[in-house]
């Protein structure tokens, strides 16, 4: 494939990583939502820009930061983006899904203006990554849409980029594959959009620059039905199953879990959760067969947002192994007082 180095001069962001269990940056306290009403945008409509599932194959990490100065707000005033963060990040759930292949989709209809390709997919984080020397979109793709407005696709598959500079293209048509090139420790999406230059936030595109609102409904610049799928949330559960040994961080984002069996040394249910608060208290039980609770397991109150966070239970296999049938976990994050999130799965042995 023709590798076309420099064509994203200009290029800007792409993702510095959501980190480790504690390196999201501290909720700032938030101030209060003016939400005044600058001139309305009036944009293209972005469909949603990749083959995934939210919910079920992807969810959102991070959305732009709105905060002007050194803390980091997502446009509903909270804690799910990071200092300077120009896009937002749809992320996928383990690098095996990754391998698999998840196509980036167009956006809106337009006209490819820059890619790069030949960068390649890496951690940012692995002792032998490569300096980024400027190219922190990784891989990437620039689509022009016409009155300033562009769309712009970052950490791209090297070598999966299935369009070339000047083709038209519909929307919702696959132009590359995500991948983990550039400046990112997991497989996701980086959508920049911009106008005229300007890095727009499309979920409140005509919202005043530098702030943010509580209940602001962040349909903006999407098309109904990828506005749905991106609905704010408070947190989400990444990854969630059963597994046969204690667990890294590293093994759940490889996407290489074993799975537990009767006779296997124990039973661990483990979930990933993504974008929790400073102040959630999270549950993990399981089930046994017959409604038995089999163990349960309580973290301390989280003290600062968190990008990810990972939390295991389980138990040792008892002499003999356990009793075939169905056992179930169950994960809960409470979040002053209420349920924030919930969620329960389960594994037949
Ligand atoms: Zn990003």
């Amino acid at each position: 494939m023709k590798i076309a180095p420099l064509l994203l001069a200009g290029l800007i962001g792409g993702c510095a990583p959501a980190g480790d269990s504690s390196a999201q940056a501290v909720k700032t306290p938030s101030r209060p939502a003016t939400a005044e009403r600058a001139l309305a945008i009036e944009g293209p409509r972005l469909a949603f820009p990749v083959a995934c599932d939210i919910g079920k194959t992807c969810e959102v990490q991070n959305f732009v930061d709105r905060d002007p100065g050194p803390g980091a707000e997502d446009y509903r005033c909270g804690s799910q983006t990071y200092q300077d963060h120009g896009g937002v990040d749809i992320r996928l759930r383990d690098m095996a899904a990754q391998a698999a292949g998840v196509n980036v989709l167009a956006a809106a209809p337009g006209r490819v203006a820059r890619l790069r390709d030949g960068v390649a997919d890496i951690s940012v984080k692995a002792p032998e990554a490569p300096p980024l020397a400027g190219q922190d979109c990784g891989n990437g793709v620039v689509i022009d849409h016409g009155d300033g407005w562009e769309t712009q696709y970052c950490h791209l598959a090297r070598g999966s980029i299935m369009v070339k500079q000047g083709d038209q293209v519909a929307a919702g048509r696959p132009i590359a594959r995500i991948g983990l090139s550039g400046n990112t420790e997991y497989p996701h999406l980086h959508l920049s959009v911009r106008n005229a230059g300007s890095m727009v936030d499309p979920f409140a595109p005509d919202m005043a620059a530098g702030t943010c609102a509580a209940g602001a409904p962040g349909d903006g610049l999407w098309a109904p039905e990828a506005a749905k799928a991106m609905a704010y949330k408070p947190g989400a559960v990444l990854n969630a199953g059963f597994a046969a040994t204690p667990l890294t961080m590293e093994a759940i984002e490889a996407g290489h879990i074993n799975a537990p069996m009767l006779q296997s040394p124990m039973l661990i249910a483990y979930v990933r959760a993504i974008n929790l608060q400073g102040g959630d208290i999270q549950k993990l039980v399981i089930t046994a067969p017959d409604g038995a609770v089999l163990t349960e397991a309580t973290q301390p109150a989280l003290d600062r947002a968190k990008a990810q966070y990972m939390f295991f239970t389980g138990k040792r296999t008892p002499a003999g192994g356990w009793k075939p049938g169905s056992y179930s976990a169950t994960y809960s994050v409470e979040r002053a007082g209420k349920a924030a999130i919930t969620q329960t799965f389960a594994i037949t042995l």
